[in-house]
């Protein structure tokens, strides 16, 4: 029987990034996506303009219905535009606590002006919504901005790592593709300890728009799965590793990745 995954994440028109990605992401891991949107945004691969948050009200009752009647066996949070969104995951995560959950804390886009959560809304994130977390996928500026610290190599990576557990989160991966060592190491923390998973940096000429939403909804449809957490981070790190070689242009200036979807 089918297995699907819930995703609480904005949508991108252009498609390379938020729900759509996630989708395609979350089906080549084998399971099924499902989706709300909490945030609209006016967004091509020319960037991001403008976003409006989604009432939690509406999405959230989109999501205890797909909830209650089908099989959901993980939930994947992206983008929530403010912190009323941000109370409202962290609310459905707390009373879905046997479905593990992978947060991707989405502050601002790769390109273009305009937020994807409220500066202010960072403070509400950090204290209710990773706690709920299985997993906390954090990029270097996205940890930065978790820990008010310095993350631009290796041994502040691990630190960083280390302080999002010491906040709550059941695990988080700080992804090193953004640091200044020669190779790319993301960095696992749980409770038990931490896990170095290195790679060799790929040479990237172009900026790759939804990277972040593809490794984190690649993870969760592992974990729906029925993968634990080491073997799932382990699986969505190659496949995402492969998928990077196969960037597409479509027009704009940011590249996409395709390969979840061939
Ligand atoms: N737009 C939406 C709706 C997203 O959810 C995300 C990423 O999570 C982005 C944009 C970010 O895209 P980028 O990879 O270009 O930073």
């Amino acid at each position: 029987m089918a297995t699907c995954v819930l995703v609480l994440s904005g949508l991108d028109p252009g498609g390379g990034a938020g729900l759509l990605a996630d989708a395609r992401a979350i089906g080549s891991a084998g399971a099924f996506a499902c989706g709300v949107v909490t945030v609209l945004t006016v967004q091509s691969t020319n960037g991001l303009r403008r976003t409006v948050p989604v009432r939690a009200s509406l999405w959230t009752e989109q999501a205890r219905v797909v909830l209650r009647d089908q099989r959901v066996s993980a939930i994947k949070v992206g983008a929530l535009g403010n912190a009323a969104n941000v109370r409202a995951a962290s609310a459905l995560l707390a009373s879905h606590r046997d479905i593990p959950s992978v947060v991707d804390p989405v502050f601002v886009p790769t390109r273009g002006s305009g937020r994807l959560l409220a500066e202010g809304a960072v403070a509400t994130l950090r204290r209710e919504l990773l706690p709920r977390a299985t997993l906390v996928t954090a990029n270097a500026a996205e940890a930065e901005a978790l820990t008010r610290a310095r993350v631009t190599n290796v041994a502040e990576a691990r630190v960083a790592a280390l302080a999002i557990v010491a906040m709550g989160a059941h695990a988080v991966l700080v992804k090193g593709g953004h640091l200044a060592d020669a190779r790319a190491t993301d960095l696992l923390a749980t409770r038990d300890g931490l896990i170095e998973l290195s790679s060799v940096r790929l040479r990237l000429r172009r900026k790759i728009h939804g990277a972040g939403c593809i490794l984190s909804s690649l993870i969760a449809g592992r974990l729906a799965i029925g993968n634990d957490l080491p073997t799932a981070v382990r699986w969505a790190k190659r496949k995402h590793h492969n998928v990077l070689r196969r960037t597409v242009d479509l027009g704009g200036d940011l590249l996409v990745l395709v390969g979840p979807v061939h």
